[in-house]
């Protein structure tokens, strides 16, 4: 803990210190850009808004400090306080220079935005030009097009044949459809929000045999769903698909200790439950596997 004095109440601080304090909150909104945490970044917004107040009641007007504020920092401050007082009917997204929010710029074209929290991080224009580009088979800047033969590197809608486009700047190579891209522009249009992946968690951080394995994959996906598997590989491949959602997320807690269990366990022949299992996860790419 700082040993910081508490401050003074807003009324009782003279101007100058306030409009310092008001510089200090808008660049702590502008940094949090109010997604790691927003709680304390709504704490700085009704701090602003509080402040902001006072000084009007003192006609003491903070135009030329922001001003300064935003050469500084090259972050449209003015804007932000803007932004800050609309608050909770605005969104306080810090702004560049050029007026575009940062956290929403197109990663594409760098000169729109998209909405929050998109499937895709592009803009409305450039979805409709990646979906020209996959049609016409032709790449455009940014996008790499290809086919592929691996099901964890395509959507659920693509198989061999089709025409997928991924971001040139990602890590992994995921591909997504032409019908990808349309469904989003839809979504964008309806204003409807992207729907959240439905989590299901597998506690494995204390199996210590395949039968606990069979009891932790019972207990965090197949009977919740109305199943209970037996332990059977060919099974297990159709349970993955019983959850009433289409595409679902399955967090392996503990995947580290299935792994040495799983691998000394022979299926058939050189083959071991790991590689069986991984083959069965691959075949299921609508199940987004994270090994935790
Ligand atoms: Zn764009
Ligand atoms: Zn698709």
């Amino acid at each position: 803990m700082s040993d910081t004095p508490p401050a003074r109440p807003i009324a009782q601080r003279d101007s100058q210190t306030l409009l310092e304090d008001l510089c200090i909150a808008l660049r702590y909104v502008g940094i949090s850009n109010y997604q790691f945490h927003p709680e304390d970044a709504r704490k700085k917004i009704t701090e602003v808004q509080s402040i902001h107040q006072e000084l009007s009641r003192r006609h003491f007007d903070p135009t030329d400090r922001l001003t300064e504020l935003s050469q500084q920092t090259k972050w449209r401050m003015l804007d932000l306080l803007e932004d800050c007082l609309a608050y909770p009917r605005a969104i306080p997204y810090v702004k560049d220079p050029d007026g575009i929010r940062i956290h929403l710029r197109c990663h594409l074209c760098r000169t729109a935005e998209h909405p929050p929290n998109p499937e895709f991080w592009m803009c409305d224009n450039c979805l409709k030009r990646v979906i020209d580009a996959i049609e016409s088979k032709t790449p455009i800047n940014g996008i790499i097009l290809f086919r592929t033969f691996n099901t964890s590197a395509r959507c659920a809608h693509a198989d061999s044949d089709t025409v997928l486009a991924a971001d040139s700047w990602q890590e992994t190579i995921f591909g997504n459809c032409a019908k990808c891209f349309t469904e989003e522009l839809q979504r964008r249009s309806s204003g409807l929000p992207r729907p959240t992946l439905k989590e299901f968690t597998i506690d494995l951080t204390n199996v210590k045999s395949f039968t606990d394995i069979i009891s932790a994959f019972n207990d965090g996906l197949i009977k919740p769903a109305g199943g209970n598997w037996n332990g059977n590989l060919d099974a297990f491949n159709d349970y993955l698909s019983w959850p009433p959602e289409q595409a679902y997320r399955l967090i392996l807690l503990g995947w580290n200790r299935v792994y040495p269990i799983l691998s000394a366990t022979p299926f058939h022949g050189s083959q071991t439950m790991l590689d069986v299992i991984t083959e069965i996860f691959q075949h299921n790419p609508q199940v987004q596997i994270v090994y935790s």
